[in-house]
Order: structure tokens, then sequence, then C-alpha cells
């Protein structure tokens, strides 16, 4: 089985969820609704307070190039718009709503047909794309209309749909191509058009067999779609381990996918695609995954953005008693929720409840120069190297032994037996060098 070359991990998998359906949650009460939710900048928002909204349309317009705009998931009344915290804590601007819960929440759709489907050009094609908001669901949230507009001189190969889906816990990804294979195929079929690729590859780790039956089922309709089931393993799901995983190629430091004939999309992302041209939806809501040890209804759901992380527990049968700490996406990846009353957005892959006996740091201990999470990175990087000058303050001395290239797997900060939390001191070093900047 096919995987990536450099370093890796075996964490414990924990998909208590997997198997489970997509649970839809209707929107309530009232919605926050971000204006940052892609990489890039804020949308701009173009309703006021006291503007009625309905279902699907467009609040924000993208405030950039790298930018996407925001549609309603609800009918209702904007109440305001004003500044909230994100879940890392942060203040940022959103558009308050307060949902007609008497009106139709559906988000209508305008189907193509399959005649106005195959007349659509490459641009048209990114402008649907574009118009409908979607970003990169796999948590990287960079708005698809840029990946999708091909530089000159570079040419996209391959589109790799990216099911791996390899953090602990999460199981969005396998529900979706479970239940939607055949249009998660389709809009991979759009995004070829639309980048001029010439093949499309699925990676799908090993743990997720019903996914890949289906993908494989879907795939058949199409010529050149390959459906490959990878080995376990930890960053699989991280985009230049996918292409090196599925291509054999290798994304050079300070590069993009696109640099080697790549363009990689989650399979959530691919669905998207699949609504806003199919059917004419733009993105309002996505499916994420609340779980835990000690969660009571843990599953996948289908859930507004704009609705507080605390709400959505509540679906999954409430807060546990012994809570430590609440993670928004993954073990690996994710991040400590600071406010549970903040909203979730089209980066929320997952909530992760963890039991306060689980979430306590345990005691650092020094460095025994094990080199275990040297063996670890899939950069080929230093890391117990790159956390020392951190500690010393050696930021040039970092810069200078690639600290811009570690992508946050967390790896090194895992298998380290004394515990060290190498990755904090890394991701310092990483703000000090671009403060450098
Ligand atoms: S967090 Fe960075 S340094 Fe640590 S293993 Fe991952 S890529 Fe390497
Ligand atoms: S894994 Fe931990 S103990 Fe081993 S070399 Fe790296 S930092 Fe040191």
């Amino acid at each position: 089985m096919k995987t990536f070359r450099i370093g890796g991990i075996h964490p414990a998998p924990d998909k208590i969820t997997a198997g489970k359906l997509i649970v839809a949650v209707a929107p309530s009460g009232q919605l926050r609704i971000l204006l940052s939710q892609s990489i890039g900048a804020p949308a701009k928002p173009v309703v006021k307070a006291g503007d009625t909204v309905l279902p699907g349309m467009m609040i924000a317009e993208a405030g950039g190039f790298v930018s996407a705009p925001v549609h309603s998931p609800c009918a209702g009344t904007v109440a305001k718009i004003e500044k909230i915290r994100n879940t890392k804590g942060l203040w940022q601007e959103a558009i308050i709503i307060n949902v007609d819960e008497q009106a139709d929440q559906n988000v209508p759709e305008r189907p193509r047909t399959p005649e106005e489907i195959e007349a659509l050009t490459a641009d048209r094609l990114i402008g649907i794309i574009s118009d409908a908001g979607i970003v990169g669901l796999g948590g990287a949230t960079f708005p698809t209309r840029v990946k999708l507009s091909v530089p000159e001189g570079k040419k996209a190969e391959y589109i790799i749909i990216n099911g791996a889906e390899c953090e602990p816990y999460l199981t969005c990804d396998d529900a979706i191509m479970r239940i939607h294979a055949t249009e998660i195929i389709r809009g991979a079929e759009l995004l070829k058009r639309a980048s001029g690729a010439e093949h499309i590859i699925v990676g799908i780790e090993a743990n997720k067999p019903e996914a890949i039956d289906a993908m494989r089922q879907a795939a058949a309709q199409y010529a050149g779609v390959d459906v490959v089931k990878l080995k376990m393993k930890y960053p699989q799901g991280s985009e230049k381990q996918l292409i090196d995983s599925l291509t054999g190629r290798r994304v050079p430091p300070g590069k993009l996918p696109i640099d080697v004939g790549c363009i990689v999309d989650n399979v959530a992302t691919a669905f998207a695609v699949y609504e806003a041209v199919y059917l004419g939806k733009p993105l309002t809501h996505r499916v994420l995954t609340v779980t835990g040890p000690e969660v009571a209804d843990a599953g996948n759901f289908l859930v507004p953005f704009g609705l507080s992380l605390a709400s959505i527990i509540d679906r999954a049968g409430g807060l546990p008693d012994d809570t430590g700490k609440v993670i928004a996406g993954g073990p690996m990846m994710g991040q400590a929720v600071a406010d549970l009353d903040a909203p979730n957005a089209k980066g929320t892959s997952g909530i992760l409840i963890i039991p306060a006996k689980m979430s306590e740091r345990k005691p650092t201990g020094p460095c025994i120069r094990c080199a275990k999470c040297v063996d670890a990175c899939c950069m080929g990087l230093e890391p117990y190297l790159l956390m020392t000058l951190a500690q010393n303050a050696l930021w040039e001395e970092a810069k200078k032994h690639s600290a811009m290239s570690c992508l946050e797997c967390g790896s090194c900060s895992f298998i380290c037996p004394a515990d060290r939390p190498i990755l904090d001191f890394i991701k310092l070093a990483k703000s000090r060098i671009k403060a450098m900047k």
C-alpha cells in the first residue's frame, strides 16, 4: 500500500463515530456568521441591520483576490454587525442574524441541466465556484478559486482528492464519502475541467473500507479516475505528503503543489463544488464530527455556519461533566477552543471534547537525544534543535534550519518520550521569523 516516504507516526485512530450517518441540524435562535472564514482578506458585508435575508443569499462579498464571499444559511433578519470572539478567542467581525424559525430554512436549489453543465467553460466553472464561497474544507480554508487559477507557465496534471482523514477521531470526510460518493466524483470532474488537469486521484486511508468501495463504484463511471487505498500513517492528509504518497512527486520547500503539477482538494470541497454547479447552492453548511470519549451522542452533523459550538455540542448530548478541553478540529492539528459561544465556520471540521484526565499536560523532561522527533518529522527537520533554538531566541538560526517548512503536524511533540512541547516552541519561532520580515 502506498504512503509518503519521510517520517510519520501512528496515533490510535479513535474513530468513535465511524459508520454513523449525517444528522442535519436546523438553524435556530441566532446565527453569528464570521466575515473571516477563509485564509486571506475578510469578506465585506453587503447587508445592514434590519435587512431581511433568505437561505443562500450572499451577505458579504469577497474582500480581495484571496478571499471568499459569505452566504446566509437561514431566513431571518440582520440584527447587527459586530465583533465577536472566534474559536481561538480573537475578536472578528460577524453578521448577527435572528433566525425566522417559521420560515422555510432550506437553501433553494437552482439545478442546471446536463447540457448546461456540459457547456460551462473553465472560466465560468471557476466563477461559479468563486461566487458560491467555496474554500478548502479540510481546514486550510484556502479559496478554491485561487487554487484553480493556474499561474502562467504552470500546468495542472493531477486533481488529487483528499479523503485520507488521518486525524484521529474525525469521521466527517468518511461519512461524506460513504453517503455522497457520486457527488464527490462529479465535483472532482468539475475541478479537473476547471483546472485543465488530466487525471484525478482520490487517496483514502485503509481504515475506511466502506468509503473506498463507495468511491470506487462511483469512479468506475468515469475514465481516468483512480481511487487509491493508502497505508494508515499520520500526517497522510497533509498536501505535500499526500502528493508524495499518490504521485511520488516532492513539493520543494517554499513551493506549492501546482509547482509539481498538482492541485489538492478535500472530499468535502469536491462535494461543495458539485452542489454549487449541479444544484446552484452556495456554501452555507458543512459536515463536522462532534466526538470525544465521554460524549453521549457523538456523531457527524450537517451544521449551518454561525451556530455556537455550545449549541452544536448540545445536539451531541451536551458537554460531559468531566470535560477538560474542547478542541476545534482533531487532536493533532486542532486548536483548543477559548470560548464555546464562538460560532462554527467553514474551517471547523470537528469538535473534540477531551475529559479532564486526558487533557493535562505531562511534566516535561530533559532531551535524551533519542532522535525520535527527527525520525517522525515528515518534513525532514530536526525538531529538537528547532526547539532549543527557539528557547534561546535564536530566530535567524531557526530560520536557517528551515523552521518555516514545519507544517505544524505535531508528530514531534507526540512521539517525544520526554513530553517536550516541541511544536509550541517551533510555532513561536515561526511567528518571530514572520515578524522579522
Ligand atoms: S510539527 Fe513540524 S517539526 Fe514537528 S514533526 Fe511536524 S513538520 Fe516536523
Ligand atoms: S524526541 Fe524528545 S527526547 Fe528525543 S531527541 Fe527529540 S526532543 Fe529529545
